[in-house]
């Protein structure tokens, strides 16, 4: 039977309920939930003849495919932590995760060789190629090493044990890895299943990466576990997700802004189906009006998530019956999920519609990062909540709405700007495709704004008329006092804009450098 009570338990259990069902689906890896155990305890069979042990890091490299799932409950089922790395970073910053992590065995996916031809940490002991053809000398074959495997040993997996090591970001400094606990992933489960309409029949596309906390944690894990299907896209492409949407009667999945922005001005996007769809779910960054507009008005239940990895990631999620009413609001608190505000004091109290640094706390908040025990400890206040960093308020029907990170917040001869405010504006004119403003020094007000602005492919814009634009709807002093136009904003693999860059960018570029 089942090890345990872990994620890694999870497909037996499954198995058990319903065996025949499509678990995922892929071509040419297509398993069911019978067929999925199996596979699970034959790779954890590997893994132990690999020499991982209870507390050992399998790391993943490489696009969402089956083998994730596959590594994930493997990895979890030995009790060991799976560490999921983000295949568009640089291998400098790859090697920075292997070491800071520790992981003993590496599985990649042939699209990833460049990342893994370096030199590797002396911890990393091996590497197994998902596809033969591309193992690298010395590496190992995933195909072979499961089918040599004998059978794992039964482990005694805990709910609090650590199950997870989830890179952030890496959005307002180097990323830091959260260990998240068995527990903590099953009850942000339970929190999505609380909160959506999910069913065991339902067929999730697997869209958003799996090495974040949008891609594996909002719909993918719930959906496995209530028994629906769901179906890994390596890669974003926008015509074939829509064509796949209409043929496959695709009930749901999770994405990040920027897709759904890039899904609802293809050309397909009119005669495509959208039928099926029960729940289109999104978070991570904050979308324009315009965009959650576009996919309201064809009916479909799109519902903004807010969140974060320290979190597995939900805190908050739009409802099925407000959304409409609330486009661009994050909802209200998950099932078993405390928010407060951070009061002067450092102490908790109720939100309101005054901005705040939210709190959160619940069964799946972390308990801390790897090996950083000082940011671990300052990240918490009154004991278990959790500080998101984030400015949060909350409006009359309790609706949260995220109003901007605490880090981005511009201080203009003493009034508070917040970036994410100027950005929703200028977005609004149609000749803007794209804008993002940091703060800069400046000798009189302290700091001023400073605007990026990219045009609309084929549109025209100056600066006279963006600025009147924003001067129409923002307080004079919100008004950023540079504009610059640029082609394009840098973005990292989850859609959220690198400020960190924009600032050394300003300050190139401006005579005062950033603030
Ligand atoms: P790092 O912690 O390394 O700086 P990060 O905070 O971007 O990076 P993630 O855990 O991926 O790493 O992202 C969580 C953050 O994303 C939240 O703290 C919040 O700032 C932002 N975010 C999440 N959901 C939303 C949302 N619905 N609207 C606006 N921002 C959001
Ligand atoms: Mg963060």
């Amino acid at each position: 039977g089942p090890a345990g009570f872990g994620l890694g338990s999870w497909p037996a259990r499954r198995a058990r309920i319903s065996p025949g069902r499509t678990a995922l689906v892929q071509p040419g890896r297509t398993r069911t939930y019978a067929g999925l155990a199996e596979r699970v305890e034959r790779l954890a069979g590997a893994f132990t003849r690999l020499g991982v042990r209870p507390g050992d890091r399998v790391a993943y490299l490489g696009v969402n495919d089956v083998t994730v799932f596959e590594t994930l409950f493997a990895t979890a089922r030995l009790g060991a932590l799976f560490v999921p790395l983000n295949y568009r970073l640089s291998p400098t910053e790859i090697r920075y995760m292997l070491e800071d992590s520790g992981a003993s065995v590496l599985v990649h996916s042939p699209d990833t060789d460049e990342l893994v031809a370096g030199p590797l940490p002396e911890t990393l002991r091996h590497v197994v190629a998902t596809d033969p053809a591309s193992c690298p000398a010395g590496g190992l074959d995933y195909e072979a090493e499961l089918a040599a495997a004998g059978d794992p040993p039964v482990t005694g997996v805990r709910l609090d044990d650590p199950c997870l090591l989830l890179y952030t970001s890496g959005t307002t400094g180097r990323p830091k890895a959260a260990v998240l606990t068995h527990g903590n992933l099953t009850w942000n489960t339970v929190n999505q299943l609380a909160h959506l309409d999910v069913l065991g029949t339902d067929r999730a596309l697997c869209i958003a990466p799996l090495f974040h906390c949008v891609g594996l944690g909002q719909i993918t894990l719930p959906t496995l576990f209530k028994g629906g299907s769901v179906e890994p896209v390596a890669k974003f492409d926008p015509g074939t997700i829509l064509g796949r949407i209409g043929e496959a009667g695709i009930t749901s999945f999770s994405a990040v802004p920027t897709m759904l922005e890039l899904l609802c001005r293809h050309e397909d996007w009119d005669r495509t189906d959208l039928s099926s769809l029960t729940c289109v779910l999104y978070g991570g960054s904050p979308v324009a009006e315009r965009v959650a507009r576009a996919w309201l008005d064809r009916g479909v239940k799109l519902l903004q998530g807010y969140g974060m990895t320290e979190a597995s990631p939900g805190v908050s999620m739009a409802t099925h019956e407000g959304t409409l009413d609330h486009p661009v609001a994050a909802g209200v608190p998950h099932f078993f999920t405390d928010v407060a505000a951070l009061g002067p004091g450092l102490t908790p109290e109720p939100v309101s519609g005054t901005p705040a640094e939210l709190l959160v706390r619940g069964p799946h908040v972390f308990g801390g990062y790897w090996n950083r025990p000082e940011e671990s400890k300052a990240s918490f206040v009154d004991g278990d909540w959790f500080r998101t960093g984030d400015v949060v308020k909350v409006d009359d029907d309790g609706w949260a709405h995220v109003v901007d990170r605490v880090k981005d917040l511009i201080i203009s001869g003493g009034e508070n700007v917040y970036p994410a405010e100027i950005e929703a504006v200028a977005v609004r004119l149609d000749a803007v495709g794209d804008c993002a403003v940091v703060g800069v020094a400046d000798e009189r007000w302290g700091e001023v704004g400073a605007a990026f602005v990219v045009r609309r492919a084929g549109a025209e814009l100056d600066e006279a008329t963006f600025r009147a634009h924003l001067e129409l709807h923002l307080a004079r002093y919100k008004v950023p006092k540079y504009i610059r136009f640029t082609d394009a904003l840098p973005r990292n693999a989850t859609g959220k804009i690198r400020r960190v860059e924009l600032r050394a960018r300003a300050a190139e570029a401006l005579p005062n450098g950033p603030a």
